[in-house]
């Protein structure tokens, strides 16, 4: 006869009721927020009125179910089209290409780039598993092939790279380079930025300047 095993399947005891420790957890999970961090974040919840913390709740549910990718550059949107590519008095037949969301901000804040986007969500990096097909890479080869996929159904003149200037942005730079060869204009924002460097991290000027100065890719 088996005995019955006693149940291990929680070595670590905690002292917390269970649906704290379950929100410990799910903050634990963050980025950039330890178990310390994350006891903090609970117990302020645990203080805050009902009003504030399912205000919280809600902002997490809100960002799940209505912000979605913009069918043409995959920018985040709350349609399935984003206000830049909805935006006619932009150059729809300018496109530049950033590996994230968060890259198309720090560019829109320089207010200097008047074309629409492409968001790669990410750049190629054979060591981590990710090739041309985890990224959006064939959409924009896609919208440069047929105008009907792009914006307005404006052809692309020009792709402007955007790639963060590292070893694997540089390498997803030169993939999109042959991808796109002999279709359309590539160019590339200018080197201000230092190698290295992050895009998301570099002052307006710099990226003001790296867009006015951009250069043809031979
Ligand atoms: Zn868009």
């Amino acid at each position: 006869m088996a005995k019955a095993k006693p149940n291990s399947e929680n070595a670590h005891k905690s002292a917390y009721p269970k649906a704290v420790d379950r929100l410990v957890a799910e903050f634990a999970a963050l980025p950039g927020i330890g178990r310390r961090s994350a006891e903090r974040l609970a117990f302020h919840v645990l203080k805050s009125n009902q009003a504030a913390a399912l205000g919280l709740a809600k902002a997490i549910t809100d960002v799940k179910s209505h912000v979605r990718h913009c069918d043409v550059c995959w920018n985040l949107s709350d349609a399935t089209i984003c206000e830049i590519c909805d935006d006619t008095s932009r150059d729809r037949g300018l496109v530049l290409v950033v590996e994230q969301p968060k890259d198309l901000i720090a560019l829109e804040q320089t207010r200097m780039f008047k074309g629409i986007y492409h968001v790669l969500m990410g750049r190629l990096s054979p060591l981590d598993g990710i090739g041309p097909e985890e990224l959006t890479l064939e959409h924009l080869v896609a919208r440069v092939n047929d105008p009907a996929r792009n914006t307005g159904q404006v052809p692309v003149r020009e792709v402007i790279l955007g790639l963060n200037p590292t070893m694997e942005g540089d390498g997803t730079a030169m993939f999109l380079t042959e991808q796109l060869r002999g279709k359309v204009t590539v160019s590339r924002l200018a080197r201000g930025l230092p190698s290295g460097s992050q895009l998301e991290y570099a002052n307006k000027a710099v990226l003001a300047d790296a867009i006015l100065g951009r250069k043809d890719v031979e």
